[in-house]
């Protein structure tokens, strides 16, 4: 059965990209009812920190990508990889290489004088270990074949190949007995028994390096699919203007994990002319073949117009959950279970036009702020001077009245309205303006109703007297 791995380097937060590829092997293992695994690639003990895998690690759980069992860590496993080593040095697929450092410049001094590419030219390939100098730690490197080619049938790229010449005989194992990444990364996919890399393109030049250590360990090769890399907008590489952030900016700027997850999707891959397309839906299509062949520039207004689709589409005490807390920053206060329960039965009204959770956080502030709320810019002009006066009276007229449903007051509003010769928008806008404190906000009788009559006759006494 499938068994796919996500295997980022724990030496920042997971990018953009980081976190498209391990959508992608999620919804691969899971289309197939196979295992995703998690695999965090911590050899480079210098630049791996804990807080990059706890960044990890959260960033896949935001997104809802659960991975099957424990997460490796690569690098505990360092002694396995060492073994292979000796394996292939006594199988005769590896050998000892004594050359010092010295010589090995030179080599390449040599080399780059004569304008050939540097490589090792394998100079202790074929020496007899008796003739190892003494005191001087061996690297061991693959004896990798010199002639025929390598080649890789990749499920995105098509077949892809290689000289065997051009490739030089990697080193396995450092002096001081470590394995280097490109062995690790063997053993590891090897011992985990997964059946499909699934990985950015720029691991492809890796792969038929990899390739060659599977073939000198007689283990099967897994399937490979090298997933073209993002771009922004403009073409170029993706930088952190164009949005090369990590996972958490995206939930800070406000987008919903589901929003993100199916941008993410369509970044790079595609089922028709569909662009809405749902996590089970995603599940059930994915496939290997529906990946692009060239590079996805990342799009803020599409990811834009997804988030605001999924918020139109999600619950709205979850939605309540989600911006409460920023609201509470915005307005420096807590907001109780009425303010909460206040903003749910406001949300379907909020959610329609807000396209990050930061928006409608924003859109949704003055429903729970303290009086006298904050009346600024146009607003402002349009409850002064005769605003001011027609909203007395207007709050003179509502006082009485009991009925208090969006339909009845407006039935109330407009009567008003007409019986002053007014055009509606006359009164409804100081109205829109005491309420809301702004010139944009969901239907004005329906905020009047959700605020309910004391309140609404309160902020219209705010700024009528
Ligand atoms: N650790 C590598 C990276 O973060 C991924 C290696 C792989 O997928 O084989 O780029």
């Amino acid at each position: 059965s499938v068994v796919t791995r996500f295997a980022p380097s724990p030496t920042g937060f997971l990018h953009i990209g980081g976190a498209r590829t391990a959508l992608f092997n999620w919804l691969f293992a899971r289309h197939h009812g196979g295992t995703f695994l998690l695999r965090i690639e911590d050899t480079d003990r210098a630049r791996s920190t804990d807080a990059a895998v706890e960044a990890i690690l959260d960033g896949l759980k935001w997104l809802e990508l659960d991975w099957d069992g424990e997460a490796v860590s690569q690098f505990e496993r360092r002694d396995r990889h060492a073994e292979v080593a000796h394996r292939m040095l006594e199988s005769g697929h590896a050998y000892r290489c004594y050359a010092s450092q010295e010589e090995l410049e030179a080599m390449r001094a040599a080399q780059k004088a004569a304008g050939q590419p540097m490589r090792y030219d394998g100079r202790w390939r074929d020496r007899d270990p008796s003739e190892a100098p003494a005191g001087v730690a061996p690297v061991v490197r693959l004896k990798a074949p010199q002639e025929g080619e390598t080649v890789v049938q990749d499920h995105v790229q098509g077949e892809v190949r290689v000289q065997n010449a051009q490739l030089d005989d990697m080193v396995l194992l450092r002096a001081d007995g470590t394995p280097t990444y490109m062995l690790s990364v063997v053993v590891d996919d090897h011992d985990m028994n997964v059946t499909h890399v699934i990985r950015g393109d720029d691991h492809l030049t890796n792969t038929f390096r990899q390739v060659q250590i599977y073939r000198a360990m007689g283990w099967d090769l897994p399937e490979f699919a090298h997933i073209p890399l993002i771009h922004g907008a403009d073409g170029a590489k993706l930088s952190k203007r164009h949005g090369a952030l990590g996972v958490d900016a995206y939930r800070d700027m406000g987008y919903l994990p589901e929003a993100v997850r199916n941008y993410l999707l369509r970044l790079g891959w595609g089922h028709g002319d569909d662009e809405i397309i749902s996590t089970e839906q995603a599940i059930e299509w994915f496939d290997l073949g529906g990946i692009g062949r060239s590079p996805s520039r990342f799009d803020f207004a599409k990811l834009d117009n997804l988030n605001a689709h999924y918020m139109r589409l999600a619950d709205d005490g979850r939605l309540t959950g989600l911006i409460t807390p920023i609201i509470e920053t915005r307005l420096g206060r807590t907001i109780g279970p009425s303010g909460r329960d206040l903003l749910t039965r406001a949300m379907p009204g909020l959610k329609q036009r807000a396209k990050t959770l930061v928006e409608l956080a924003e859109s949704a502030q003055f429903y729970v702020a303290a009086r006298p709320i904050e009346v600024t810019g146009k607003a402002a002009d349009l409850v002064a001077g005769d605003g001011a006066a027609l909203l007395a009276d207007l709050a003179d007229e509502l006082r009485p009245f009991d009925a208090w449903n969006s339909t009845d007051i407006e039935t109330k509003v407009r009567e008003f309205a007409e019986n002053r010769g007014l055009k509606l928008g006359k009164v409804a806008q100081p109205l829109r303006a005491a309420l809301s404190g702004s010139t944009i906000s969901p239907p004005i009788f329906e905020v009047a109703e959700l605020l309910g009559k004391t309140e609404t006759l309160a902020r219209i006494a705010d700024v009528a007297q």
